[in-house]
C-alpha cells in the first residue's frame, strides 16, 4: 500500500483529479490517498493558500500529485506551485515531451525529455527594485568594481548558477537517461555570452557527462537550440537546461506536440516528488465536466513508475494513448465530444479490458 498526497487544485481541478484517482485505481495498484487542500479557497481558512498541514503531508508521504492551483494576479499571494518547489527543494522540473496519434500536430515523431533545473538562474528571486535604495547601492558597488552601466534607472534579477546546484541537476539527467534507456544528453546554455553562469553549467555538464561513457554528450546555445528543436526535433533525446531556458524551451516543445493540454510534469527532489500537469487551472471551464484530463492521467504515469509501479504506469499510458489514437471517446479540445468523467471510463474500460 503507497499513501499518496493528492492536492486536487481549484479551477477544473477537482474534476480532473478524480478522473486520474480512478483511472490509476482501476488498474489495481494500492494507495490510499491523503486528500489536501491548497490555493485561492483555503486563504480566508487558514490565512494562507500553503498550510503548513498540506507541507506536512508531503514530507510524510514523501510523494504528492496535484491539480492546478489558480495564481490570482495582483493578489500578493505567492504562487503555491513555487512556494512548494522552494519549500521541499524539488530541485527537477522533469517534463517528457511525445507526440500522441490522435492529437493535432506540425510534428508526429517526437519523443524528448526536457529535464529543467528549478531553484537557481534568475528564478531565485533575488530581484530590486528599479530607484530602490538597495538597487542605487548595488548600482554604486558595480561600478566601483568596473562594471560599465549606460543607464542607472535599471531594475537588477540576479542569476546565480552554482556548481553543486549544476552538478545535481546534470546526475539526475544522466541517470534519467540510463534508467529509461536514453541515448544522449545535451546541455543547453548561453555561455559565449554568460561565461561566469552558462559557462559554468556547460563546464560542469562536460564533466558530469564524461562519467556516463555509455551516453551521448552534446550541448547547444540556447538560440540555436530553439531553431534546431523547430527544424529536427528528432534529432533530440534528453536537453538539460538550466531554470529559464528549460521553461521557455518546455513550452516551445509542448507547442510541436499539440498544447499544454498534453503534457505531464514532475517536480522531484532528494527526498520528495510532487507531480503536477503543465496546464494551469483553466477557470473558465470549471465545474463543466469538459476538459481533458490526459496531462494529468499521463502524469500519473509518472507518478507510478516514480513508485517502483511500473505494470500499472505501462498500463494507464497505453490505455490514454488508445482511447486518443481512437478519438471516439475524447473531449472538445481533441476534436471529440466527451466529458472528462467520459474519456475517463474509457480509459477505465482499456485498462480493465
Ligand atoms: P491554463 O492552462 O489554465 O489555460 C489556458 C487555456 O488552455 C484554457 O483556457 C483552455 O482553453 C486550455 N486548457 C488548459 N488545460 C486544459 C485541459 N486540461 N483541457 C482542455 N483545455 C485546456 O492557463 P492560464 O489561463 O494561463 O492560467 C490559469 C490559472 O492557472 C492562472 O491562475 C495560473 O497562475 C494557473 N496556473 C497554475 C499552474 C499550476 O498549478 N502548476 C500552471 C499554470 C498556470
Amino acid at each position: 500500500m503507497h499513501t499518496i498526497t493528492m492536492i486536487p487544485g481549484d479551477g477544473i481541478g477537482s474534476e480532473i483529479s478524480e478522473a486520474m484517482r480512478r483511472v490509476v485505481e482501476s488498474t489495481g495498484v494500492k494507495i490510499e490517498w491523503d486528500i489536501q487542500e491548497a490555493g485561492a479557497d483555503v486563504m480566508d481558512k487558514y490565512g494562507t493558500p500553503l498550510p503548513d498541514h498540506v507541507l506536512e503531508s508531503i514530507k510524510r508521504n514523501k510523494v504528492a500529485i496535484k491539480g492546478p492551483i489558480t495564481t490570482p494576479v495582483g493578489s500578493g499571494f505567492r504562487s503555491v506551485n513555487v512556494a512548494l518547489r522552494k519549500e521541499l527543494d524539488l530541485y527537477v522540473n522533469l517534463r517528457p515531451i511525445y507526440s500522441l496519434k490522435g492529437v493535432k500536430s506540425r510534428y508526429d515523431n517526437i519523443d524528448l525529455v526536457i529535464v529543467r533545473e528549478n531553484t537557481e538562474d534568475l528564478y531565485a528571486g533575488i530581484e530590486f527594485e528599479e530607484g530602490s535604495k538597495d538597487a542605487i547601492e548595488l548600482i554604486g558597488f558595480l561600478k566601483a568594481h568596473g562594471a560599465k552601466m549606460r543607464f542607472e534607472d535599471a531594475g537588477i534579477s540576479i542569476k546565480p548558477i552554482s556548481i553543486s546546484g549544476t552538478e545535481r541537476i546534470v546526475r539526475f539527467a544522466y541517470d534519467y537517461a540510463r534508467r529509461e534507456g536514453r541515448k544522449k544528453v545535451t546541455a543547453v546554455h548561453k555561455a559565449n555570452i554568460m561565461k561566469h553562469t552558462d559557462g559554468l553549467f556547460l563546464r560542469v555538464s562536460r564533466e558530469i557527462g564524461e562519467r556516463y561513457p555509455d551516453i551521448e554528450t552534446e550541448d547547444r546555445i540556447v538560440d540555436n537550440m530553439c531553431m534546431q528543436l523547430v527544424q529536427k526535433p528528432e534529432l533530440y533525446d534528453v536537453l538539460v537546461c538550466p531554470n529559464l531556458y528549460g521553461d521557455i524551451l518546455s513550452d516551445l516543445c509542448a507547442g510541436l506536440v499539440g498544447g499544454l493540454g498534453m503534457v505531464p510534469g514532475a517536480n522531484i527532489g532528494e527526498e520528495h516528488a510532487v507531480f503536477e500537469p503543465v496546464h494551469g487551472s483553466a477557470p473558465k471551464y470549471a465545474g463543466q465536466n469538459k476538459v481533458n484530463p490526459s496531462a494529468l492521467i499521463l502524469t500519473s504515469v509518472l507518478m507510478l513508475k516514480h513508485i517502483g509501479e511500473r505494470e500499472a504506469a505501462d498500463k494507464v499510458f497505453n490505455a490514454t494513448r488508445d482511447v486518443i489514437a481512437e478519438g471516439k471517446h475524447v473531449t472538445y479540445d481533441l476534436g471529440g465530444t466527451a466529458t472528462t468523467s467520459g474519456m475517463a471510463d474509457a480509459i477505465i474500460n482499456k485498462i480493465t479490458g
